[in-house]
Order: C-alpha cells, then sequence, then structure tokens
C-alpha cells in the first residue's frame, strides 16, 4: 500500500487516470441524468483542468529550475570536499614540519650545550633514534679520521649502545663518503648498485634497508650519519631528506667538538713531545687520589730526569737535543700506554708517569724496564750513534704519600738519590707507613 502511494505520487500519470475514471462516470452520469448541473460541471471542469495544466506546466518548469540548482549544488560540494581533502593533507603535512622543526630545535639546542665529541655523537644519535623510533633500527655515526678513514664513534639500538666490532664502515658507508652524496637502500636484496652477497657484516646484522647521509661543513666531509634496519622498504625518501638535514646540523657540532677538543688538547700538551703538561698532571694526580682513595688501591708515580743532559745539548746543540727529548717522550709513550696511564713532561728534561691502580713493586718493575730500555735505544745525531741514561724516583700512594704534593717530593727525593749514587739507576722511595 505504502509503494503504491509512493509510486502513485512520483508518477502523475496514474494520478492522472486515478482521477480521470471517477470524474469520467460522474461526467457521464451529469449529462444523461441532470443537463443544467451538466453544463456548469463543464465550465468548472474546464477551469479546473486549464488550471491543472496550468499547474502542470509551472511545475514542471520549476523543478528543471532546481534540478539545475541541484546539480550546481553538487558540483560546489564535490569541489568543497576536493578542497577539504586538500586542506587536510597541507595540514598533516604542515603538522609533520612543526614536528620536524621542533625535534631540530631540540636538537640544535642539545648540541649547543654539547663540546665533546663523544658528547655530541650520542646526541646525534640518540636524536635520530627517536626521530624515527621504529624497531630494529641502528643508527651509527663515523667520524672522519685524518687518515682519510671512517671511525665508528657512536651507535645505538633503540636506546641501547650496541657495539659494533664493524668500526670503519661498509660498502654503503664507503659509497656515501665517497661520491658526497646521500644514500637510500630500500632492499639490498634487490638494490642493482650494490652487491648484497659481497657485502658481509664483521657483526652478523642482517641489513635489508638502509639511509646513509655525508656529515658536511661546506665542502668538507667529517663523517657519515647512518641508519639501517633487518626489514626491507623501512625508509622512505622523506626520512632520508630529514635525514639529511639532521646531518648537516650533526655535521657542524661534530667540526665544532672537534675543534674544541684539538684547542683543550693543544692547552694541556706540550709542543716539542706531545706529552701532557705539569698543569694537567696534578689536575688528574688529585681525581686520581679521590679515586684510590675510595677504592683502596695502590698507584704509583715515577719522576725521570735525563743524565748529564747539558752536556749532551752543549755537545750536539740545542736542536740535537730536542730531539732526544723526542726520542725519550716516544719510547715513554709507547711504554706507559694503558688506559689511565699518563705521561707528562714535568718540565725541561724532567719527565713523569702516574700509573693508576699499580702497585709499587711493579712500578719499580716497569721503572727499571724503562730505564734499561732508554740505556740501550741509538739516537743518531750528526751522523754519530750516541746513547743517553735516565734517573728515576718511583713513589706509590698511599704507601709512601697521602697527599699529591707529598707523592711528587717523595718521588723527587728518590731522583735526587738516583743521582747522587751515580746516576743511570732507579730508587724507590722510602716508605712512611
Ligand atoms: P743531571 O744529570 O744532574 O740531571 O744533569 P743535567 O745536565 O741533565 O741537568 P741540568 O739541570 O744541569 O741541565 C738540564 C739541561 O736541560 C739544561 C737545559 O739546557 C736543558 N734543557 C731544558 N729544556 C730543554 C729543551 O727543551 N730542549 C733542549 N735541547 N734542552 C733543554
Ligand atoms: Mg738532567
Ligand atoms: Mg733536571
Amino acid at each position: 500500500m505504502k509503494n503504491l502511494i509512493v509510486r502513485t505520487v512520483k508518477s502523475p500519470h496514474i494520478l492522472v487516470i486515478l482521477l480521470v475514471i471517477p470524474l469520467g462516470g460522474f461526467f457521464l452520469y451529469a449529462r444523461y441524468s441532470a443537463s443544467q448541473f451538466f453544463v456548469c460541471l463543464a465550465i468548472s471542469l474546464g477551469v479546473i483542468i486549464g488550471y491543472l495544466i496550468y499547474a502542470y506546466i509551472t511545475l514542471n518548469e520549476r523543478q528543471a529550475v532546481l534540478s539545475l540548482e541541484r546539480s550546481e549544488c553538487e558540483e560546489r560540494l564535490n569541489l568543497l570536499q576536493v578542497e577539504i581533502a586538500h586542506e587536510r593533507q597541507a595540514n598533516t603535512a604542515l603538522q609533520g614540519k612543526i614536528t620536524n622543526y621542533s625535534l631540530l630545535k631540540n636538537l640544535t639546542e642539545k648540541l649547543c650545550a654539547s663540546f665533546t665529541l663523544a658528547d655530541t655523537s650520542q646526541i646525534i644519535a640518540a636524536d635520530v633514534n627517536g626521530v624515527y623510533d621504529r624497531a630494529e633500527m641502528t643508527v651509527i655515526v663515523y667520524l672522519l679520521r685524518s687518515a682519510g678513514e671512517l671511525s665508528l664513534i657512536a651507535s645505538l639500538r633503540g636506546q641501547e649502545p650496541l657495539n659494533l666490532k664493524a668500526k670503519r664502515g661498509d660498502l654503503y658507508d664507503q659509497w656515501v663518503f665517497k661520491n658526497f652524496k646521500p644514500l637510500l637502500v630500500e632492499d639490498t636484496k634487490t638494490d642493482f648498485r650494490f652487491d648484497s652477497e659481497k657485502i658481509s657484516t664483521e657483526d652478523g646484522r642482517t641489513i635489508r634497508s638502509l639511509m646513509s647521509v655525508p656529515l658536511t661543513v661546506g665542502e668538507k666531509t667529517v663523517g657519515v650519519l647512518r641508519v639501517d634496519s633487518s626489514k626491507e622498504h623501512h625508509f622512505s625518501t622523506e626520512d632520508l631528506r630529514f635525514l639529511n638535514t639532521v646531518g648537516n646540523i650533526g655535521a657542524v657540532a661534530l667540526e665544532n667538538a672537534q675543534l674544541y677538543e684539538r684547542v683543550e688538547d693543544l692547552a694541556i700538551r706540550d709542543s716539542l713531545t706531545g706529552l701532557y703538561l705539569r698543569r694537567h698532571l696534578l689536575e688528574r694526580l688529585s681525581t686520581e687520589i679521590g679515586r684510590h682513595l675510595r677504592n683502596d688501591t695502590q698507584m704509583s708515580f715515577l719522576m725521570i730526569d735525563l743524565d748529564h743532559f747539558k752536556k749532551y745539548n752543549d755537545r750536539f746543540g740545542h736542536t740535537a737535543g730536542d730531539i732526544v727529548l723526542k726520542t725519550i717522550a716516544m719510547i715513554l709513550s709507547d711504554m706507559f700506554k694503558q688506559p689511565g696511564d699518563i705521561v707528562c713532561r714535568y718540565g725541561g728534561e724532567e719527565f713523569c708517569v702516574l700509573l693508576p691502580d699499580c702497585n709499587k713493586k711493579k712500578a719499580g718493575k716497569l721503572a727499571e724496564e724503562l730505564r734499561k730500555r732508554i740505556e740501550g735505544q741509538t739516537i743518531i745525531l750528526r751522523r754519530e750513534r750516541t746513547h743517553i741514561t735516565v734517573s728515576v724516583g718511583v713513589a706509590a700512594f698511599p704507601t709512601d704519600a697521602t697527599t699529591k704534593e707529598e707523592l711528587v717530593q717523595k718521588a723527587d727525593v728518590a731522583l735526587y738519590e738516583a743521582k747522587a749514587s751515580g746516576r743511570n739507576r732507579t730508587v724507590m722511595a722510602k716508605e712512611t707507613i
């Protein structure tokens, strides 16, 4: 029933048929049974039919106008929908850009406050890790050393530092470094530029996709920043673009940190021998004394002086004397290179060595070894084979001294004794405890 009504309203023909049948019956009845009423009825009907025809035409016209307006509205709606989608896309892109800018701002602030290479590279690695924040991802920072080789300086997997064996970078990093260009490898197995079979990782890591950018300051490359993953298609060109921006900021910070460390090194190292200066030794001595007191361990201190160096200088000249000092410095650096050992040019032709976590007995043995090694060293000056000897005083903390001044003084006294008893010998400080 409901369907019939709807169909009837929608189709005017059915309506007309439904009206015409009863009307026709009524008309025939009036024509043959009441002729006067028939005339009135015919006129009224004529008026009604005329009005209906007029109404129908008007309605049709209005319908046409309305449908035109409707299609215009639909067109406008479509346009608006496209515009909204466009705006939405632009909005998302803008939000992404704002996020990226705030990340870059944070990174710049952190880098501005960092002066050492270790801190700077850690900040870069951690921030890159935070930006992409994806599982199975490793961030590596390489620094270009003076020998033209890449050297690993920071590596992170997730939030954890990763101890990588491959310290010089692989073929991908070499490519980035040599070509001075960013690199995106979406799938290492299908990338035609590199033979993935030939690229073996020392660390046995599976690398299926990676991106890598050169860390450049102007025309100079200071290192390489790389992110890789064990999953293929892990990075997009947009990711690479952002990594490049991070790399540009990071490169300047790394360059600054390198300069800062170099300046700091210049301030604490002797220009002739490259050894630490006395001021640095005394600073380190304070720290080491505190540490050894806390740990209740022993450390030793050697004071070394060249024997009759004045005569040597007088005979061969000051420049030749400098060569001797450099030779002794090289021997010292070569002998005492355990982590924590400090070799220092105390002044003139006096050197000293701080040996943390080394007892007096062991220090005495090392001092003798050193003395013999210097004695056996041939130094060629003016085509002449020459030799030099040293006297060594050994003191230990806390057995011989309780303060840094006392430790140095005890070693100095022992050295004086070595000189007084004939030179070219090692003397152990007298214990006070
Ligand atoms: P001793 O065995 O008693 O130590 O005798 P010595 O001649 O080594 O000691 P002395 O203190 O009399 O002389 C130290 C000399 O070291 C004097 C100085 O010319 C020389 N000297 C100090 N610094 C330098 C330096 O930087 N270069 C050169 N070539 N000589 C230096
Ligand atoms: Mg001397
Ligand atoms: Mg001296």
